[in-house]
C-alpha cells in the first residue's frame, strides 16, 4: 500500500499530546476558534507557527476553525482605532469652534462696514 501524503494525517494520541504541550509552551494566544467559545475556554485559545490547530484542537485530536489572529494584534488595532476616533471627535470639536469664530467675525465685521457706510452717507 503506498503512503500518501496527502491525505489528512491521523496523528497518534502522544503525538498530539506532545504537540499540545508545546504549542502551550511556545504558542501565542490568539483569537480563540468556535471550538474553544463553545466550550468554555474563553476568548482566546494558543496556536502555533506551522500548526494548522489551537491546543486544544490538538489536544482532542479534532479539527480546529482558528483563525489564527493575534490577540496582541488586535488590541493594538483596536487601541489605535479608538485613538483615531478620539483624534477625530477633537478635530470635529476644534472645527465647530473656528465656525463659530468664523460666523462671529463675519456678523462684526459687516455690523461695522453698515455702521462705517452710514457715517460716510
Ligand atoms: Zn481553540
Ligand atoms: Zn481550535
Amino acid at each position: 500500500m503506498p503512503n500518501c501524503v496527502s491525505k489528512p494525517v491521523f496523528w497518534k494520541i502522544r503525538e498530539r499530546l506532545s504537540l499540545a504541550a508545546t504549542i502551550e509552551e511556545l504558542g501565542f494566544l490568539v483569537m480563540a476558534c468556535s471550538f474553544c467559545k463553545c466550550h468554555g475556554m474563553g476568548d482566546r485559545c494558543k496556536m502555533m507557527d506551522g500548526v494548522m490547530r489551537c491546543k486544544e484542537c490538538m489536544r482532542r485530536g479534532r479539527s480546529c476553525d482558528g483563525t489564527g489572529v493575534l490577540l496582541s494584534a488586535l488590541n493594538c488595532i483596536t487601541s489605535e482605532h479608538k485613538r483615531l476616533r478620539l483624534e477625530e471627535k477633537e478635530a470635529a470639536e476644534q472645527l465647530a469652534e473656528y465656525q463659530q469664530k468664523a460666523a462671529e467675525a463675519l456678523s462684526r465685521l459687516s455690523r461695522i462696514r453698515s455702521q462705517c457706510e452710514s457715517l460716510v452717507t
